[in-house]
């Protein structure tokens, strides 16, 4: 446990290092500097940061220079509070959550427990390819030591595969599909297997990334070829189909089509995956024929009082060990450029690249 005294910087210390993407598929440090403690925020050093599909999506598609970093998967201690902060201390271990810790906590959909769609952000989004990072309050989740400073920094995803489960009601018994095993895809067959789920059958790209699937819960990977892998599903549940399919994959692929082929009549479909501005390739007959369910689950927030990151960090704490196989990477922060290069290219088996400052 590091002192107060060591994590506080000193006057001498105001700026520090932080990554910007300066052009397309380009990144660089950069020296910026450190967030001020406003009231009612807290700054937090950055152990581990994870680079995330969304981040990715930025880097391969954006040209216009960052003024102010992405990154959104953190772990790290908090070395500074501001005025009116009481229920965060120095020196705590924590991850954030950032859509929590922009809102404005105020308007209609923040007293609903959905601050992703708040209407009064505060801060900009984001912020953590770099050695600090400023969050209200609201936004900070102490860590146990069951889950160290890289199963932190895969909070956020696991909780995005948690409120998806639980938008969609995902209850014991249940057979499901998961369509993609990238991060997403994997926490959402760990939180998929944690809710009860009793089979779940995926598709893999990677084998990396089925040997991963098959570590945090799924059932069997299905074969590459769809008629194939329909075929097996088909037979497991009495030629009926699943109770449930997520799809994690997103871009221009037809992955959506194939997730609504494997569900039963009156089943339900989640969409994980990020889907191209502009794409427009569903097929919506076949699954209004079977009277789908559609869930479109957008990152987390409260259900029912309780925020999907408590419920992350606790499935991190039972089940670390498996959930740890999804890291496939860990870079400095001031390699920032090749940590991108091997989390755009699958090919590198890379699942979740983190970065460490
Ligand atoms: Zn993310
Ligand atoms: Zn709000």
């Amino acid at each position: 446990m590091t002192s107060t005294d060591e994590l506080r910087r000193g006057p001498q210390d105001e700026t520090m290092r932080a990554a910007l993407q300066t052009g397309l598929c380009t990144m660089k440090m950069a020296t910026m500097p450190i967030p001020e403690a406003l009231p009612g925020t807290v700054i937090i050093k950055v152990a581990s940061i994870g680079i995330c599909g969304s981040d990715l999506h930025a880097y391969r598609n954006s040209s216009g220079p960052q003024s102010f970093p992405h990154g959104h998967e953190v772990s790290g201690t908090v070395v500074e509070t501001g005025a009116g902060v009481t229920n965060v201390s120095v020196g705590q271990r924590v991850t954030v959550d950032m859509v929590l810790g922009t809102a404005c906590g105020k308007c209609e959909y923040c007293k609903l427990g959905t601050p992703i769609h708040c209407r009064a952000r505060e801060f900009p989004f984001g912020g953590g390819f770099a050695e600090f990072v400023r969050t209200k309050e609201a936004g900070v989740f102490p860590l146990p030591d069951a889950v160290d400073d890289h199963l932190g920094a895969i909070v956020e995803p696991i909780a995005v595969g948690i409120h998806a489960c639980r938008k969609m009601r995902i209850v014991p018994g249940m057979v499901g599909v998961v369509v993609g095993a990238g991060a997403i895809g994997l926490s959402a067959i760990a939180a998929a297997r944690d809710a009860g789920s009793e089979k779940i059958y995926v598709v893999a790209r990677h084998p990396a990334q089925a040997k991963a699937a098959l570590a945090v819960g799924a059932t069997e990977i299905l074969p590459a070829d769809p008629a194939e892998a329909i075929r097996i599903v088909e037979q497991a549940t009495d030629g009926l189909g699943a109770d449930y399919a997520i799809e994690a994959v997103g871009g221009t692929a037809d992955t959506l089509d194939f997730a609504c082929r494997f569900v039963r009549p009156l089943g339900m479909i989640g969409v994980l995956g990020a889907f191209d501005h502009g794409f427009r390739g569903v097929e919506i007959i076949a699954p209004h024929i079977k009277e789908l369910t559609l869930h479109l689950p957008n990152c987390y927030g409260f259900i029912d009082g309780q925020h999907d990151f408590a419920l992350a960090i606790d499935l991190l704490s039972r089940k670390g060990d498996a959930l740890r196989t999804m890291i496939t990477h860990n870079l400095s922060l001031d390699d920032i450029q090749e940590a991108f290069r091997l989390a755009a290219d699958k090919r590198s088996e890379s699942i979740k690249v983190q970065v460490h400052t």
